[in-house]
């Protein structure tokens, strides 16, 4: 065994480590403040695709690793999202995906940050259960096809160590960091299939499609050493997406989604992504058939109605009017006519969290009530004194703040702004 400060030396350096060498790091009783330093060696030198891989693989190793296609007899599928504000697609694209027949099985996690997270928008539906055992999980994919449930203690315990280490040592934006945690994360659950969202924009950890593209590179590369099948969209997160930020608000939507009354970038993301996850199941279909028939769940009630009985599988009450809402909404006006020239997701995303739609720190409690409503998008029109989005908020202090943050987000202009296409790219491997 080489000892410790020998390895972090060596990545400090520019140099590679062995496969050995990153078992060693992050299987072996090592303490943090060594692991802190390799990661910010890390950080700076990066890691070569052979560390990225080993990586992977160590932070697999470290935990269960659930086989839900061979526990099924199925292709499972699953999609994860690198995160942004706004994104509730995963709460559309799972029951569209299930009423299609095909088994969804998805580990989620919490938002932290600006940020929100798919467990947090569960469990603002009364009763719902994120916390599953690994056996209710492959028994409810089995009998419902579709399970969303909180990442297990026992999956993946690395990712969770090094995870905490990162987001408190301003290491958490590096590719290959990144790529490793998501993908192992995704590989030890199980799934055979799987669309990664790689967000793009201002309210995403990749600012610049050229970054996404990095990112989704490594992540393809790392699903093809694993034996999976894995498509990167790259979607603009430069503005919120559809028009709910908040958590029981965004279910609220995601549930229009699913009737046919969603907003419609977020329908063209839903659609797609299940087309895509349709595409690599088992059905034997392609992507133009796959988005055919997640059209069609969505126009003959199955996908609302498989939304339904997941959501009652996990213990949760589906109907809407059990939704929270907050005592008090507050509107924004425009002060002039024109058009939204920009409407950046990461100030909309602040001011929800401060509303307490998210938390600041791990330990925070969620408000599942609060957040915003962007009435008014990107080249939207707007005359003076029509409303630009709603604060749904707990007290006047908190409404007034998010009032002002959210009227100075939007930049209004004489010029319509052209259109930006939500899907900026995919990437097959
Ligand atoms: N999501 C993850 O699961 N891990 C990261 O490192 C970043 C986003």
């Amino acid at each position: 065994m080489t000892p410790i400060p020998e390895l972090i030396a060596r990545k400090r350096d520019g140099g590679e480590l062995t496969a050995g060498e990153i078992d060693e790091l992050v299987l072996g009783d090592v303490p943090d403040y060594q692991l802190a330093a390799f990661l910010m060696a890390v950080y700076f030198r990066g890691l070569s695709s052979r560390e990225t891989f080993a990586l992977t693989d160590a932070m697999v190793r470290s935990g269960d690793e659930i086989h839900l296609g061979a526990e099924l007899g199925r292709r499972v599928v699953d999609k994860h999202s690198t995160g942004g504000v706004g994104d509730k697609a995963t709460l559309a694209v799972g029951p569209v995906v299930a009423a299609c027949g095909v088994p969804f099985g998805k580990m989620s996690g919490r938002g932290l940050g600006h940020t929100g997270g798919t467990l947090d928008k569960l469990e603002s539906i009364p009763g719902f259960r994120v916390e599953l055992t690994t056996d209710e999980f492959v028994a409810q994919v089995k009998e419902i096809g579709i399970a969303v449930v909180g990442q297990t203690a026992d999956l993946v315990p690395a990712d969770k160590k090094l995870y905490a280490l990162r987001d408190v040592t301003a290491t958490v934006d590096n590719v290959s960091l990144i790529a490793a945690s998501i993908m192992s994360k995704k590989i030890a659950s199980g799934a055979d299939a799987i669309v990664l969202d790689v967000k793009v924009g201002d309210g995403a950890f990749m600012k610049t499609l050229a970054d996404a593209q990095v990112l989704a590179e490594a992540m393809l590369e790392l699903g093809r050493h694993a034996g999976r099948d894995v498509v990167c969209e790259l979607t603009d997160m430069s503005q919120p997406l559809g028009r709910a930020v908040g958590n029981a608000l965004e279910v609220r939507e995601a549930v229009a989604t699913l009737r046919g009354e969603g907003p419609h970038d977020l329908t063209q993301l839903v659609l797609e992504s299940c087309a895509h996850l349709l595409a690599l199941s088992d059905l034997g279909i392609d992507h133009a058939e796959g988005r055919r028939r997640a059209e069609r769940a969505i126009a003959d009630g199955s996908a609302v109605e498989a939304y339904e009985r997941w959501v009652e599988a996990q213990g949760g009450n589906p109907d809407e009017s059990a939704l929270s809402k907050a005592p008090l909404i507050r509107e924004v006006f425009a002060s002039r006519n024109g058009y939204v020239q920009r409407l950046p997701a990461l100030p909309i995303g602040i001011a929800a969290l401060h509303l307490g739609a998210g938390r600041r720190t791990k330990d925070d409690a969620v408000d599942h009530a609060v957040g915003i409503v962007c009435r008014r998008k990107r080249g939207d029109s707007v005359e003076e004194g029509e409303p630009l989005a709603e604060i749904h908020a707990h007290d006047e202090a908190s409404a007034d703040a998010a009032a002002a943050a959210v009227h100075d987000a939007y930049e209004l202009g004489d010029e319509q702004p052209g259109e930006v296409a939500i899907v900026l790219d995919t990437i097959v491997a």
